[in-house]
């Protein structure tokens, strides 16, 4: 198939590279704000050539929409006025109802799906593209009812082909429930990040300290501004309450710290070291392809 992506960074250029690995996309044109990274992405084989954006989506048989979510509201309506009646559009936003509201009722709405990888890294541009990100992941289509069947069809086949796990939800519900498991750990790092950077201003030899714990747990605060910043506001409801509900837990623990309440702490540490099973089983499940 002739394969159009819009936005090559690092979704983007990683699933061109698997679908082209499957013998999916034949021929891939890409387009970009970024001429520098339209150029990077043929140089790496990402691409094969490189139009702006209505030369580039109009003979396509599918065009992925990866730009950050902000950008994704504009350039989707974009996409749909000018792709013919046969081309399926999908994106790959981290938020889904400002998106699929943004499209509600376009005369060509039935041929986007509304899509969401859950993979990645907090690397961004064409060069931080890779072979493999989706395998043994989840995709969560939303609002297929407002697809074509066909069109949700094609979009099953060619994750499951690059060994992706398909889900369906409500574009509601999967924003209330990626506000747990992404945005707010996204929020927990940044701030993390913050707050020993700042006591770094006096204590010069922190970071020599920093172990692989404190690595892991800030890692997700080297994502990009350009990314989350508008991933933060589109589903500022969400990620408010359950930002509020980690400050609670929060403030719990502190008081339990501060009280040198030992058995209270020793429990709380014994009860959420149950995540453990929840990670254990879920990696699991992906190993047996769920
Ligand atoms: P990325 O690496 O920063 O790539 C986005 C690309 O889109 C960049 O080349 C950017 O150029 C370009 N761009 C920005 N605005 C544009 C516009 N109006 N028109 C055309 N190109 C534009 O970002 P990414 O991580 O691939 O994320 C892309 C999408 O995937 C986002 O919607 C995000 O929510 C979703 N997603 C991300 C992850 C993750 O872990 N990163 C996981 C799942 C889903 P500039 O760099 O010059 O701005």
């Amino acid at each position: 198939m002739n394969l159009t992506v819009v936005g090559l960074g690092l979704i983007g250029g990683s699933l061109a590279k698997d679908l082209r690995s499957k013998c999916i996309a034949k021929h891939i044109i890409g387009t970009d704000k970024n001429i520098d990274h339209c150029k990077k992405a043929q140089e790496l084989g990402i691409i094969d050539s490189y139009l702006p954006l209505e030369e580039a989506v109009k003979d396509a048989d599918l065009v992925i929409v990866s730009v950050p979510v902000n950008a994704t509201l504009k350039v989707l309506p974009q996409v749909l006025d000018a792709i013919s009646d046969k081309t399926v559009v999908m994106d790959v936003g981290s938020t889904k109802s400002e998106i699929c509201k943004a499209v509600e009722n376009h005369s060509k709405r039935s041929n986007y799906v509304a899509n969401h990888p859950i993979a990645g890294t907090e690397n961004s541009g064409p060069t931080a593209a890779i072979d493999g990100l989706f395998d043994k992941k989840t995709t969560i289509i939303c609002e297929e009812e407002k697809s074509d069947p066909k069109a949700v069809l094609l979009i099953k086949v060619i994750h499951e082909a690059i060994g992706m796990h398909v889900i369906h939800m409500g574009a509601e519900e999967h924003d209330r429930h990626i506000a747990y498991v992404s945005h707010l750990s996204h929020v927990i790092s940044y701030v993390l990040g913050k707050t020993v950077l700042e006591i770094e201003k006096d204590e010069t030899n922190i970071f020599e300290l920093a172990g692989s714990g404190f690595a892991s747990t800030a890692r997700l605060a080297k994502s990009s501004p350009e990314m989350w910043t508008p991933i933060f506001l589109q589903n500022k409801k969400s990620l408010l309450k359950s930002v509020d509900e980690y400050l609670k837990n929060l403030q719990d623990f502190r008081e339990l710290i501060a009280n040198n309440d030992a058995d209270s702490l020793f429990t709380e540490i014994g009860k959420i070291n149950d995540i453990r099973r929840v990670l254990e089983g879920l990696e699991l499940k992906r190993a047996k392809g769920h």
